[in-house]
């Protein structure tokens, strides 16, 4: 059977003869493999550590090293790596073979439980916000018992976290665990009021991730697209998305042959991708699994980047996971679908049948508006980057201000919980459509077409959608500051309702009382109108919430007091841990935004000037050849060309001019010796300067002649036949 797994690696798998439930995870250590490599006692040993999140033994480890190693070798596999995600972004990886030296002048196929449970990855030039530099020069990467290890090409991969010699985290793995144990812990205290048997509350994560393919030889032939993600030039196609032709139409048969490689490719990872459509955009499209527990979740759109890149090779496209590959069409996002349920199977945003269910359903709501809008700043810069900042806050994009989404209904139970006096809420029941079952609260059936696309956070049925995180993220960012601050607001919602019960009140009454509570305060950040409106910046600005539009300023959140204290309280970041990720955000923007300078830079002075050269002067020769032949007749009949020869000299001076100023720009910001400040200089005086010689370059392009052009157009790009 284990040769059989191996053997259709070989076979075409555009047609594959079987079906996903034969080979669904066969490239996964799982319950079944461990079932099976491993010793009973072993076994057991390993899933009660698991389950519940208990370290394991030095012995455990080897004996786990080895089933593991026998299982990997038996499906190909001879290297392993530890697999985790820096804060570059990505993932990171650094093979090694299993061999060792037999003591006879061979080798033995070897791997212990010391190389499984911890490495010391020589990473030094992953960024570190200066952690590293300070402490001790090195970074250790430990097994992730939760995530379960896999194959990928012929590589066993161990997901692992990555931290400092001295503890600190040096990727997102490491405070996103902390982050979900530590909702656990305040959910779960908070569901016992309605549920004492809860034991625990797991964080589920569905993302959808969007994304653009390029056929691969014009891709090749963009420079900016090799080296940046994105086009940093292109006049708009004549015709784009204005049709939404695109939305849900049929997918071209290239593209469905390089779903279906991408969907067999998941499944053997046990990756349960499902849903794939057309997006908005021409070559738009999304792709979206079942949803999962958080860090597997997290873990496996990670996996889904990497395979969909290699995928997307095999069959001549590039996929381009940039938030803005394209100026004027659609951007791209990942939707982060984000719950939580206990184990006794309760989705605590799903509307129930019972009364009971129905208030730990607003009360869980009413705690997940709080904490959003006590950390709406934050939650922003979770989600930003240089990258992302083209998505939102700049033009044709939502604004960069968080705010929640739930529909007419939920409004309207929402109103009148605010509303109502006291505790006593039987008026309700004329005022609303809902039929109560008890008197306080209304029984809810929630429509879940009621979906406003334009909000960065929505409500829709059984969960919310922070919608505004950027295609090419990695989701723990938005879901560490998530989870978090919904953590914290829970621990205060328990602590004020067991004050109220311990002063006399009913829980019941106790609860709803603070449901009301917690409703009016986060009046600010519920806003069902359209996001994309300028009506609703300016309302925004008066309700107080976080308006920023500069990146690097954004990534301040992170320090504010409020901030740290979230973070230290819940032990899921420390202040050094804060400041030096902050260092990172602001290098990372600083690099984007220079690369893409430099390119531009290039790309205008040595492809796009000397073609625009060579066009003026064959306009001049046809002039002094039409003076030549028609002596002054030629004047009247050259007149337009005469024109254009003037319009294409001034794109190329403005071009040649806003070059120099953009280089000037940057030296200037590279002397700034501060991160953050750097970073700012960058985004206030490079990053325009972008778009203002991008202006004229198009300008050029609907002028030159098109056999010139020397970069494949957007009209090319971005149809694939
Ligand atoms: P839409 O585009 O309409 O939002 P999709 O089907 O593309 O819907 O994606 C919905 C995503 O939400 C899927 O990944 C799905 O698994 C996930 N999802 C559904 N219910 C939940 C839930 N309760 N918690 C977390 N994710 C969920
Ligand atoms: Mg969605």
């Amino acid at each position: 059977m284990v040769e059989e797994a191996f053997d259709r690696k070989a076979v075409n798998v555009e047609t594959p003869v079987e079906r996903p439930e034969d080979y669904y995870g066969e490239l996964v250590f799982d319950r079944r493999k461990m079932f099976k490599y491993l010793p009973m006692d072993a076994y057991e040993a390993l899933i009660d550590a698991i389950e519940n999140k208990k370290p394991i033994s030095r012995q455990l480890a080897d004996v786990v090293a080895d089933g593991m190693k026998k299982w990997a070798i038996d499906n190909g596999a001879r290297h392993y790596t530890h697999w985790f995600a820096p804060l570059t972004g990505g993932t990171a990886e650094k093979h090694d073979a299993f061999i060792e030296h037999n003591g006879k002048g061979g080798v033995v196929e070897e791997f212990s439980g010391k190389l499984l449970v911890q490495q010391e990855p020589d990473a030094s030039s992953f960024p570190n916000g200066g952690i590293r530099n300070t402490f001790e020069a090195r970074g250790y990467s430990a097994w992730d018992i939760s995530s379960p290890a896999f194959i990928l090409d012929q590589t066993l991969c161990i997901p692992t976290i990555f931290i400092s010699y001295t503890g600190e985290s040096l990727d997102y793995k490491t405070p996103l665990l902390k982050a979900l144990n530590s909702v656990d812990k305040a959910a779960t205290s908070v569901a016992r009021y309605f549920d004492p048997e809860v034991k625990h509350v797991t964080s589920f994560l569905g993302w959808e991730q969007e994304y653009f393919l390029v056929d691969e030889s014009l891709y090749s032939a963009r420079p900016d697209l090799v080296m940046t993600g994105r086009t940093l030039m292109g006049h708009e196609s004549p015709k784009n998305q204005q049709l939404e032709d695109h939305y849900f139409g049929s997918i071209p048969s290239r593209v469905e042959a390089f779903m279906l490689d991408l969907e067999t490719r998941c499944h053997r990872l046990g990756i349960p991708v499902k849903t794939r459509h057309n997006e908005v955009a021409p070559n738009q499209f999304e792709c979206a699994p079942i949803f999962e527990e958080t860090n597997l979740a997290n873990d496996h759109n990670l996996l889904l980047m990497s395979v969909m890149a290699e995928t997307a090779r095999k069959h001549n496209f590039r996929v381009l996971m940039h938030e803005k590959p394209f100026a004027g069409v659609n951007g791209s996002g990942k939707h982060n679908n984000w719950s939580l349920g206990t184990d006794r199977g309760a989705m605590l945003f799903a509307p129930g049948k019972t009364p009971m269910d129905n208030l730990q359903f607003i009360t869980f709501v009413a705690n997940v508006m709080a904490a959003a809008y006590r950390h709406n700043a934050l939650l922003k810069a979770s989600i930003m980057s240089a990258t992302n900042a083209h998505r939102l806050g700049a033009n044709e994009a939502p604004p960069a201000i968080i705010s929640i989404f739930t529909g007419s209904q939920l409004a309207g139970i929402i109103d009148n919980i605010k509303n109502s006096q006291g505790t006593d809420l039987s008026d309700l029941r004329s005022k609303s459509q809902y039929s109560l079952g008890l008197a306080q609260i209304p029984e809810i059936m929630l429509d879940n077409t009621d979906r406003n696309r334009t909000s960065p956070f929505a409500f829709t049925g059984n969960r919310f959608e922070f919608r505004a995180v950027g295609s090419s993220a990695n989701c723990a960012s938005a879901m560490i500051v998530l989870n978090t601050a919904v953590a914290e607001q829970l621990n205060m919602f328990r602590t004020k309702v067991d004050a109220r019960v311990e002063a006399g009140e009913k829980l019941v009454d106790a609860i709803l009382e603070e449901v009301r509570e917690l409703l009016k305060y986060s009046e600010a950040i519920h806003f069902d109108g359209n996001g994309y409106s300028d009506e609703w910046r300016e309302e925004a600005m008066r309700r107080g919430l976080d308006c920023e539009t500069s990146a690097p300023v954004m990534f301040d959140a992170y320090l504010k007091p409020a901030s740290i204290k979230m973070f230290t309280e819940a032990g899921v970041l420390s202040e050094v841990e804060l400041h030096a990720r902050n260092e990172v955000k602001w290098e990372m923007y600083t690099k984007k935004i220079q690369i893409e300078a430099r390119v531009l830079g290039d790309l205008a002075l040595n492809h796009i000037i000397p073609v625009a050269t060579r066009y003026r002067a064959m306009l001049m020769d046809s002039l002094v050849k039409l003076r030549e032949l028609f002596g002054d007749e030629a004047a009247k009949m050259g007149s337009s060309d005469l024109e254009t020869i003037r319009k294409i000299s001034s794109h190329m001076d403005s071009i040649k001019k806003m070059v120099a100023e953009m280089v000037e720009a940057r030296k200037k910001a590279n002397a700034i010796a501060g991160e953050r400040e750097k970073a700012i200089a960058y985004q206030q005086n490079v990053a325009p300067a972008m778009e203002n010689i991008r202006r004229h370059i198009d300008k050029l392009e609907l002028m030159v002649d098109n056999e010139m052009w020397p970069l494949p157009k957007y009209r090319e790009l971005l149809f694939i036949r």
